[in-house]
């Protein structure tokens, strides 16, 4: 097989037959064909994209380049929800028990952080003794058993997006929409859902910084995860300002627990009912949206999904009551300090970028994929647009290694709010929904 002559067609903006990236993929995947030349291939899809037949073809040549979950027959539908990534976006750790409860089976192959965004297994490697990485036979047991699972991609599943996602993390090709869109359905392809709902972000923190390709993502991901059998949609969602008023891996445990008790920030209580009755619609379990809603707000406030939320972790080794001290604790970082409001107004910008940038250097976060990470940093008790504020009250409170650390992160967050004298006016954190095209 002639591959340069592959990289030439779509260099020249031509359009690949399925069974050419087929064979591109599946050699790539047994180590047949050198880095440089795949990183050659997403360079030119990069520029000169790919046909929604193109992308379905790579799409499905990844999900086969590995194992595909196969359960047994159940009445039990099987959903997921995946996000496009943000600040304080923890929405996943209280929704896969909750759907659990509402009688869905989730199995939740998640990613780590990179960059300023958060990884899911990164924040539930902040639990004692919590297992992030199981075997394709756990994964399946578990999901029947228990109801959920929330854990990393095997070497045996999807092993082409681990590699291909590798090269483009290091070749500048990972905001192409094709390629995040293959990455992503690949993914969920092989967890063998019947509903899928996606969170895709826009903003100064995400992927897509404007919701207008974000729109054209979400599009492409809706329509592709029908094509082949979904039932797909996608929520586009504000990632300008944080998610809750936690950030940081532990600290998002934490309010993901409290949203679990029926505490915590309002926007995260609200996506994470959203998404459930979205699923609870397109599974046809609720009949219309404001029931679905009402039934997994009634089903959170029953304290079901608290408990299940404890099964999920014993079925996955974690030491509860290690779990249960550590949540007692109010800071598991050396140092805590507060930043405080220059003067009284309200908060018209709370800076989720420049949260994560800060996050991310205090160790929070990894500049490349070997970084170690720092599950304890982070930033809690923020102040978030609309909110009234006195001069000198906190705007948030800073969790770092030491003093010197915490200090500077304290001088670079001053730039992350701005007060104004008058109430600004706050947009939704939902913006549109994304269902497929009849
Ligand atoms: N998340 C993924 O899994 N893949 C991408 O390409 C981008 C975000």
């Amino acid at each position: 097989m002639n591959f340069l002559s592959f990289i030439e067609s779509k260099r020249e903006g031509k359009i690949l037959a399925p069974d050419q990236i087929e064979n591109f993929v599946r050699e790539f995947t047994a180590g047949k064909i050198p880095d440089y030349q795949m990183a050659a291939l997403l360079m030119a899809i990069y520029f000169r994209g790919l046909t929604t037949a193109e992308t379905t073809a790579l799409t499905l040549a990844m999900r086969d380049s590995g194992d595909v979950l196969e359960f047994p027959k159940d009445r039990r539908p099987l959903v997921d929800k995946h996000s496009t990534g943000g600040i304080g976006d923890k929405v996943s750790l209280p929704l896969a028990p909750l759907l659990a409860c509402l009688g869905f089976r989730v199995p939740m192959i998640s990613g780590r952080g990179l960059g300023i965004t958060g990884g899911t297994l990164d924040k539930l490697d902040a639990i004692p003794g919590f297992q992030t990485l199981l075997p394709v036979e756990k994964i399946i047991a578990q999901v029947q058993q228990v109801g959920c699972v929330i854990c990393g991609q095997t070497d045996r599943m999807v092993p082409a997006d681990k590699k291909i996602y590798a090269l483009r993390d290091v070749s500048g090709t990972v905001p192409s929409i094709p390629l995040i869109t293959a990455s992503i359905l690949s993914k969920k392809l092989a967890e063998s859902l019947d509903a899928l709902v996606l969170d895709v972000k826009f903003g100064c923190a995400a992927f897509m910084q404007t919701r207008a390709d974000a729109r054209k993502l979400a599009q492409a991901m809706v329509s592709l995860g029908n094509e082949c059998g979904v039932n797909t949609r996608a929520l586009l969602t504000d990632m300008n300002t944080p998610l809750g008023c936690a950030a940081g891996n532990w600290l998002e445990v934490k309010e993901s627990v409290a949203c679990l008790e029926g505490q915590g920030p309002d926007d995260l209580r609200q996506l994470v009912l959203e998404f459930a009755a979205h699923l609870l619609v397109q599974t046809k379990k609720s009949k219309s949206p404001a029931a679905a809603y009402e039934k997994a707000a009634d089903c959170l406030a029953s304290g079901a999904p608290r408990r299940r939320w404890d099964e999920m972790l014993a079925a996955q080794g974690a030491d509860l009551k290690a779990f249960i001290k550590k949540l007692a604790r109010d800071s598991t970082a050396p140092v805590a300090l507060e930043l405080k409001a220059g003067k009284s107004g309200f908060v018209a910008r709370c800076d989720a970028r420049l949260i994560g940038e800060v996050i991310r250097d205090l160790g929070g976060g990894r500049l490349t994929k070997e970084s170690g990470i720092n599950y304890h940093v982070g930033i809690d008790r923020l102040a978030k647009p609309g909110e009234a504020i006195q001069k000198n009250s906190r705007l948030a409170r800073i969790h770092a290694v030491d003093r010197a650390q915490a200090e500077a992160a304290v001088a670079r967050l001053q730039a992350a709010f701005e007060i104004s004298a008058k109430r600004p006016r706050t947009t939704g954190l939902i913006v549109e929904i994304i269902a497929p095209s009849r």
